[in-house]
């Protein structure tokens, strides 16, 4: 049996992306080789519309470009991924890079001017406390 992996839904093809589009990946639906693959988005199931307007990670919290707090959205989506990960016992996931939800490694420096920082979207965040492994798709190699 094929190990379960929580992948970002955009990486295959939905598209729940911010501006509506996805973000298909020919790496990331590779996977489903070696993995049985569990799409999510963390903020659509946050309760997000998409489209959405773009927002960004400001110290603890999510703001849009006009100051919106979004940031329990955010964290609902969070809860949800990780409530996915331990009913299904999932303990890897491949997520979409620099997003404010699904960003391993760097996200936008939250003045939406295209500065990138180091730093983890708030779903990484929570399930990096949970033990559970996180790689992008520009990692799959
Ligand atoms: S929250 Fe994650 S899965 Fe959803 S659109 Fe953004 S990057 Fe893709």
């Amino acid at each position: 049996m094929k190990p379960k992996l929580l992948i970002s839904a955009c990486l295959l093809g939905v598209p729940c992306r911010y501006d509506g589009k996805s973000k298909p990946s020919e790496a990331a639906l590779a996977l489903g080789e070696r993995y049985e693959l569990v799409p999510f988005c963390p903020e659509c199931y946050g309760g997000l519309p998409t489209p959405r307007p773009p927002a960004e990670i400001r110290g603890d919290g999510v703001f849009t470009e006009s100051g919106r707090d979004v940031t329990a959205e955010y964290r609902r989506g969070a809860e949800s991924a990780l409530a996915l990960c331990q009913a299904l016992g999932i303990k890897d996931a491949c997520l979409k890079s620099r997003s404010p939800s699904c960003g391993n490694r760097e996200v936008y420096d939250g003045t939406f001017s295209g500065t990138r920082v180091s730093g983890e979207g708030i779903t990484v965040r929570l399930l990096h406390k949970s033990g559970i492994r996180v790689f992008s798709e520009e990692e799959i190699e």
